[in-house]
């Protein structure tokens, strides 16, 4: 294995140590009855002291029956898609905003340089980290955050891929591919958002304008680089300040500039050091701008990433076209090859699939350790990579410190970063911080000494030294479920691999 892989793989933020015990909540603490100073005491204390015990002991039994039939009150339970708010001067409907900052690698929040983000999580919600589907690439994720499915049914497989049905490639970055709607498989959140007659604002979300099935969102800003931040909040809060029958309530933005510094520079660069720091700011001014508007109660906010990034300047080549891999002739016995930095090959007759499968599973390459081959059959279940056609029959897997290459290409046209790897390394996975009426009461609930009494678990929290609390990692899949859940719109929301009732809890 080399160094450059587990350099990359750094210890998780937190440590078991760190972990949330609810029967060391310090606020039990307080209810517990300290002696007084004077070593003895009188008759009366003891009585009146014993009394008071017996009466905490009934109220705290009553209290669980309570808590056991009832979740406690709080205004936000009740602020659901249909319920309308006030902000002091204008009608609300509850509004969710969903913020992509592309490439942005968990462990990037512990680099001291987001104090913004960090904040707006010790206020809302913060996980570990947001585990992405596989392959770790930015079309699949996008699109499964969006739907709440895995590659191999929402079929957006990589990034550039051949579509054995229509005999079609498609590229992320040629329109006449990313947006013919025929690519893109499930509803994504805007289209069960126009099912139950909410309006969206689409911001560049990587995706068609328009999904198979003829449904678009409300409002639709196409992807265009090199669009200042400034540009991008100022129309986040143009449909913000809409009026009430024209206003968005799931708006959908994304940045590019943190994952292009990633590729260009490395996870570790002063680049990509400087723009955090500038995504930073902009979550600030987003926030900052809701709280002067009074909406910090009605909308939630939820930053989100697609995966992570890891180095890649000086990669353990391996040649694909060397004869301990396919050979010369194998590989020119590939028809389609799909993916990157994993590598999907189609062949162009069924015996060369197999003779040349079988050459790569017995290859004695000298760096085996660093990639594997996988056919459908044998690809790990926990990928949910394998049942659609668009997927190859034969896939190289490189390890994160390796990359595929052949003799001609060398390392011509590599990046210092890249991602796209097993989304179990801690280097792929992406961030979930959130803001909102959601998170006050996810807070609430979490911080309420009653909150050990409760008849669910919040098992999924952690308690560290200042005070943050954070979730466990979870699969970007459940997004679709969240938002479903917060605008009210669960009746219409699509069959998704996200886990059936994995926010109940939070509620
Ligand atoms: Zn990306």
């Amino acid at each position: 294995m080399s160094k450059r892989g587990s350099f990359e793989e750094r210890e998780g933020l937190l440590t078991a140590s760190d972990q949330y015990d609810p029967f060391d909540d310090p606020f039990d603490k307080e209810l517990t009855i300290q002696p007084d100073d004077e070593d003895a005491w009188p008759r009366s204390k003891i009585v009146k002291t014993a009394t008071g015990f017996i009466f905490l002991l009934i109220f705290g039994a009553f209290a669980r029956v309570l808590l056991r039939s009832t979740p406690p009150s709080h205004p936000n339970l009740s602020f659901n898609g249909d319920y309308i708010r006030s902000n002091g001067t204008h009608d609300f409907r509850r509004t969710v905003l969903i913020v992509s900052i592309d490439g942005l690698r968990a462990d990037y929040l512990d680099r001291g340089l987001t104090p913004h983000l960090l904040e707006i999580s010790k206020r809302g919600l913060r996980a570990k980290s947001m585990v992405p589907i596989f392959p770790t690439l930015t079309f699949p994720n996008h699109w499964a955050l969006m739907t709440g499915l895995h590659a191999e049914s929402h079929g957006i497989i990589a990034n550039n891929f051949w579509d054995p049905q229509s005999e079609l490639e498609f590229h992320y970055n040629q329109i006449s591919s990313a947006w013919n709607p025929d690519f893109w498989l499930g509803d994504p959140m805007w289209e069960t958002a126009n099912k139950a007659g909410i309006i969206t604002a689409n911001l560049m979300w990587p995706g068609p304008p328009r999904t198979k099935s003829g449904s678009s969102p409300s409002y639709f800003v196409p992807w265009k680089d090199k669009v200042p931040l400034s540009v991008k909040l100022h129309q986040l809060l143009t449909w913000i300040d809409l009026s009430f029958n024209e206003r968005p309530q799931l708006l959908m933005a994304y940045e590019p500039s943190l994952d292009q510094a990633g590729h260009l520079t490395g996870p570790m660069s002063l680049l990509v050091n400087k723009t955090l720091a500038q995504v930073d700011l902009f979550a600030a001014a987003l926030h900052d701008s809701l709280a002067d508007r009074n909406l910090t109660d009605i909308v939630d906010v939820v930053f989100v990433s697609d995966h992570g990034m890891t180095d890649t300047s000086h990669p353990t080549l391996i040649y694909v076209d060397d004869d301990d891999m396919l050979g010369e002739q194998g590989l020119n016995a590939v028809v389609h090859e799909d993916g990157w930095p994993a590598m999907g090959l189609r062949f162009n007759s069924i015996q060369n699939e197999s003779y040349y499968l079988e050459k790569l599973l017995t290859s004695k390459h000298p760096h085996s350790e660093g990639f594997n081959v996988y056919t459908k059959e044998t690809m790990p279940p926990r990928w949910h990579f394998a049942h659609h056609d668009r997927i190859s029959p034969v896939w190289i897997v490189p390890k994160i410190g390796y990359a595929l290459t052949t003799r001609k290409e060398g390392d011509v046209g590599m990046n210092k970063g890249n991602h796209g790897y097993d989304n179990s390394e801690h280097s792929m996975h992406a961030m979930f911080v959130a803001h909102g009426p959601f998170s006050a009461v996810v807070k609430d609930l979490h911080r309420s000494s009653f909150a050990a009494w409760l008849p669910w678990k919040n098992k999924g929290w952690h308690s560290t030294s200042d005070d943050t609390y954070v979730m466990d990692s979870f699969p970007n899949v459940e997004i679709y479920g969240l938002v479903a859940k917060l605008l009210g719109m669960e009746n219409h929301a699509s069959h998704n691999n996200g886990t059936k009732g994995f926010w109940d809890k939070y509620f």
